[in-house]
């Protein structure tokens, strides 16, 4: 008798592992809160404009395509992928502004001109960056992280070796060059991961490798077309997909998670894997004497930054701007400090703007722009209407400035989204938007678990637990979840290898 089991949240994690559960033969309901799947990578429609509402930037290609592959299927069996070349534009403090090639050789020629030695120095930053990615994601990541013996066998140990694991990626960076702008522009892929380049394993220059040698790519349609895919995967495979159902509560008995409430309803199920937020499943929907951590635990825990989202319509289009580009116009430090170190409203925010109807014309009416602007801010903050306002001025001002473009007057539509958006949307703890900080402290088995050892059915996927915060990462940790889950019920052996490990060890 095939096995039932319940996925609770429908973003990435939930998806992916209700995909591999259903794949396995499972009869899998997923309970998503809103009205649609996708989490936090939803989008809305309004005056002509089609926003993506959180992640913008589609890294690592080859973690979706082998995604799909897993069901004998491709990406682009559901969307259109392309390029994007530049990969982005960076305004610096002097005003100077660069676009960052897709192409190495351009890429060294320009790091060239600021620092001689440059280009030969990114070769050899790159071939350890790349050992990284290969080793973090071909072996690292889909471990389960369940106890420090994973990471004991004599080949994971060697690797990890050169994984830097204690170094950081400040000084790791420093080691190959001096300029600033080139130590700004290595440093950024960093700042997806929730943490000060300080704070940060230098294991994560391997998202340097991702960012340079696999590229910044984009689904025309939008960042959606991700969850929409597999959401209709998930669909095709059999998943039940429940929209509009809040679990309230996971009931334990002999500790075993018997059955959920949703919707007035109470169902029973023989595993439940939870892709909501983390701490709200532990607090919300456990009694206290089932959570695996303490509400102390949880205070201690670092979390990455929240944002401040401005989802923009303009009746024009803006000449100077490229679909992704990352305002570092203002001191990197002070800001940083006013996110990690003393958490208060920044007094100069950096921002990133994104335009992707400089790339896709489906998402904003013919002649006018869809702008996307970002300003990283500490977790746990309120935010006022009129707080709000005066970041926006800022950020238009600077925009204008820029450009050279009038923009303000051409605002057609507005909507701006921060923490108590996060809370109320995905009950976000602290209304985090990317999770918990990647600092060496909150890496592999030191995030919180992805077993609960009091209930023996119930395990946690998403960006709360490992692998960690992003996309690629929130999909493997959804397939990770489900597949400890089929092992611990007997359906199959685990299957802790990707596809491109498979490739590799053919190879
Ligand atoms: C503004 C922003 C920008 C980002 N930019 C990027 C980027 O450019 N590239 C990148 O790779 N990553 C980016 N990220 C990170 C990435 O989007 C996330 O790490 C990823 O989407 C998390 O997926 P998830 O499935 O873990 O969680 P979520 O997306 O939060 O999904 C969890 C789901 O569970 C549901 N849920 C929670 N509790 C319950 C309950 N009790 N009952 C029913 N449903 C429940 C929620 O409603 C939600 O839909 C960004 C994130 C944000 C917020």
């Amino acid at each position: 008798m095939s096995r039932k089991i319940a996925v609770i949240g429908g973003g990435f994690a939930g998806l992916s592992a209700a995909c591999e559960l259903a794949n396995a033969g499972c009869a899998v309901t997923l309970f998503e809160k809103n009205e649609t799947t996708g989490g936090r990578a939803r989008s809305f429609a309004q005056a002509g404009f089609t926003f993506d509402m959180g992640p913008s930037w589609y890294w690592m290609p080859e973690v979706f395509q082998e995604f799909f592959e897993r069901y004998n299927r491709q990406t682009s069996d559901f969307y259109d992928l392309i390029r994007l070349d530049p990969s982005y534009k960076v305004i610096f403090e002097d005003g100077e502004e660069i676009n960052v090639p897709a192409n190495l050789e351009e890429l060294k020629s320009l790091l060239e001109q600021w620092e001689s030695g440059a280009g030969k120095q990114l070769d050899a930053f790159l071939a350890e960056a790349k050992v990284k990615y290969d080793i973090g994601m071909g072996e690292f990541v889909w471990k389960p992280s369940l106890s420090i013996t994973e990471f004991f066998q004599l080949k994971v140990l060697t690797q990890g070796i050169k994984l830097q694991l204690l170094g950081n990626m400040k000084s790791h960076l420093r080691r190959f060059f001096s300029h600033p702008k080139i130590l700004k522009l290595l440093e950024f892929p960093v700042l997806f991961l929730g943490a000060k380049p300080s704070d940060t394993p230098a294991l994560y220059s391997l998202m340097n490798y991702a960012d340079i040698q696999l590229g910044t790519w984009y689904p025309m349609g939008g960042m959606t077309k991700i969850p929409e895919a597999m959401t209709e995967l998930a669909v095709a495979l059999g998943v039940t997909i429940r929209c509009g159902a809040e679990v309230k509560k996971i009931n334990v008995q002999n500790k075993r998670a018997q059955s959920i409430h949703v919707n007035n309803e109470v169902l029973e199920f023989d595993a439940i894997i939870a892709a909501g937020d983390y701490h709200h499943i532990e607090t919300k929907l456990l009694d206290e004497s089932h959570r695996k951590y303490s509400s102390n635990y949880w205070d201690n825990r670092t979390m990455a930054p929240s944002s401040l989202i401005y989802y923009l319509g303009i009746n024009k289009k803006i000449a100077g701007l490229l679909h992704h580009n990352l305002f570092f116009d203002r001191d990197f430090e002070v800001h940083a400090s006013e996110i990690y170190d003393e958490p208060k409203w920044p007094s100069a925010p950096l921002f990133y703007a994104c335009v992707p109807s400089k790339t896709d014309l489906e998402v904003a009416p013919e002649g006018s722009e869809n702008i996307f602007i970002l300003i990283p801010v500490a977790p746990g903050m309120e935010s006022t209407e009129e707080l709000r306002e005066h970041y926006l001025k800022d950020c238009i001002e600077r925009l204008e400035r820029k450009t050279g473009e009038s923009i303000a007057p051409h605002i057609v539509y507005k909507r701006s989204y921060a923490h108590e958006d996060f809370q109320r949307d995905y009950f976000s703890f602290k209304g985090n938007a990317y999770g918990l900080a990647n600092t060496l402290r909150q890496t592999a088995f030191l995030k919180p678990r992805m077993k609960n050892n009091k209930v023996d059915n119930l395990y946690y996927a998403g960006q709360l637990t490992v692998p960690g915060p992003g996309v690629p990462p929130s999909i493997i940790s959804g397939l990770v979840a489900a597949n400890l889950c089929l092992k611990e019920l007997n359906v199959r052996k685990m299957a802790i290898t990707t596809l491109s490990n498979d490739k590799r060890s053919r190879a």
